[in-house]
């Protein structure tokens, strides 16, 4: 058997099952695994080792009554951007780092349901503003394959602690690329839902129009049980669709056989590495050998202006969200100040970073009088024509593959005075969120050692289509089986 830290959600299930391994064991492992790597990813922003261990004691006795779900007893790490009770939620700023919240986000609550066993919380871009991870306030974290290299962001803690065996699962957000951009640099799967699927309820807003929480797993298996228990309807977010949640596990099967695949042109952007490339076409190639009708050269025009349009909508979502912090009602307050304005001023000057305050310079600007119709209204007219684009294309095809990102993961500090290349990062995943529709990165190798993911992507809650194209190739590949050396 591998080591327990390495199993993946449905294989430790099995083992807890047929009671041939406890929870708490499995606890124990992981938690042991995290005290081994844990110097060198730094994965984590708090260790809730006391709770994983009660937690797990709990679905013990659960199991021992015969009342187990998919997930229970199984460790998973949420991103430190969904609020927990009773558990530092940071966004990994100096804002929010003593906030503890009163009650948990939905997505948590319902994990929390499911028998999960919380191992802590993970490091990010403050605010899920960044693709490095290297906008924590705090400490960066390490790509489990290449510990000079970034594990992407903003969610790279959840990536990078997967991909260690430091959780069995993990939950991330995605605005941009937050979940697909990690999940492709550390060699796991990543989904982001289609807006509305998940209840954003609890999560910290960045750009309230495009943020959705997904899962990072080590395999399409595990992403499909976990979306299981946390896609549907939830009247605390009103952006939540009741829409009934279909067993994303039916859609497991491992052919393609009739279904229409697109490769839009314009995601192999200029300036791709080759490597990523070559890797990403021949696995395009083992769709068609699984039966998926590919055709190679289908062309989305729009694409070219997503960047553009979402630094401006995010930003100006951003600031507007990001306006609460004022240094009364949450978080970090400067004590030493003259007056209001002066007290206020300092809080924000001191709990923001670098890129959150170039963010809210953004927006501020995009939505000032003046410039709105130029900037803000014109990226909301461009954003309804990538929309209507894709709706278009997904009258052909029943699922798009693109790349995830145009390069492997880059070294630490590489970019990190550059924010333009870092935008770059996330050219293919933006339009997406852009769209509102679904998108799932898998392993599709790796270049120079270094892993490459894999983009599908379907129209609006077309899950299913994704997990199936997802799984048959990830059947046929097995990169999924890969662990890093550390
Ligand atoms: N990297 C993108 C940004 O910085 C996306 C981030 C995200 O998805 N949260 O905005």
């Amino acid at each position: 058997m591998a080591s327990e830290y390495d199993l993946t959600v449905h294989e430790a299930h099995d083992l807890l099952k047929s009671r041939k391994l406890s929870s708490l064991e499995l606890t124990k492992a992981v938690l042991e695994r995290i005290h081994r790597v844990e110097d060198k990813v730094h994965s984590f922003v708090t260790v809730t080792e006391d709770m994983a261990l009660t937690q797990a004691r709990q679905a013990d006795e659960n199991i021992k009554a015969g009342n187990l779900s998919p997930l229970t007893g199984i460790p998973a790490l949420i991103k430190d951007v969904m609020c927990t009770k009773g558990v530092k939620t940071t966004c990994s700023s100096k804002m929010l780092s003593n906030f503890i919240p009163p009650y948990d986000a939905t997505v948590v609550e319902r994990l929390k349901a499911a028998g999960m066993v919380m191992m802590g919380k993970g490091n990010m871009d403050e605010f899920a503003m960044g693709s490095s991870t290297e906008n924590s306030a705090f400490f960066v974290t390490h790509n489990p394959w290449d510990l000079d290299r970034v594990p992407g962001g903003s969610s790279g803690g959840s990536a990078a602690s997967v991909a260690a065996g430091e959780a069995i699962y993990a939950l991330g957000s995605d605005t941009g690329g937050s979940i697909r951009q990690p999940a492709g640099f550390c060699s796991v799967a990543g989904l982001k839902p289609t807006y509305g699927r998940v209840s954003r309820y609890g999560l910290v807003a960045f750009a309230s129009s495009l943020d959705q929480i997904g899962p990072l797993t080590k395999d399409v298996t595990d992403c499909a049980l976990v979306m299981n228990v946390i896609a549907g309807y939830d009247v605390c977010d009103s952006t939540s669709v009741d829409r009934q949640v279909p067993d994303y596990t039916k859609s497991l099967v491992p052919n393609l056989k009739g279904l229409r695949i697109g490769v839009p042109k314009e995601y192999f952007v200029q300036g791709m590495e080759s490597g990523v490339e070559q890797v990403v076409r021949r696995a395009i190639g083992k769709l068609e050998e699984l039966g998926a009708e590919v055709e190679w050269d289908v062309s989305l025009p729009h694409t070219r202006y997503a960047l553009a349009c979402y630094y401006i909508i995010a930003p100006s979502e951003a600031m507007a969200n990001l306006a609460r912090y004022d240094g009364v009602k949450y978080g970090f307050s400067a004590k030493e100040a003259e007056n209001m304005w002066d007290a206020m001023e300092k809080t924000r000057q001191y709990g923001f970073g670098p890129e959150v305050k170039r963010r809210i310079m953004l927006g501020t600007y995009a939505l000032s009088a003046g410039y709105y119709e130029a900037y803000y209204l014109k990226a909301q007219k461009v954003r309804t024509l990538i929309s209507r684009e894709f709706a278009e294309t997904f009258t052909r095809y029943d699922a798009l593959v693109t790349p995830t990102s145009p390069t492997v993961p880059f070294r630490i500090g590489e970019k990190a005075d550059k924010p333009l290349q870092m935008y770059l990062s996330d050219v293919c995943t933006l339009p997406a969120n852009i769209a509102g529709i679904p998108g799932i990165s898998v392993p599709a190798g790796f270049t120079d050692g270094l892993p490459v993911g894999m983009q599908i992507l379907g129209k609006p809650f077309s899950e299913e289509t994704l997990f199936r194209v997802a799984y048959a190739y990830e059947q046929a590949a097995g990169w999924q089986k890969r662990r890093p050396n550390l």
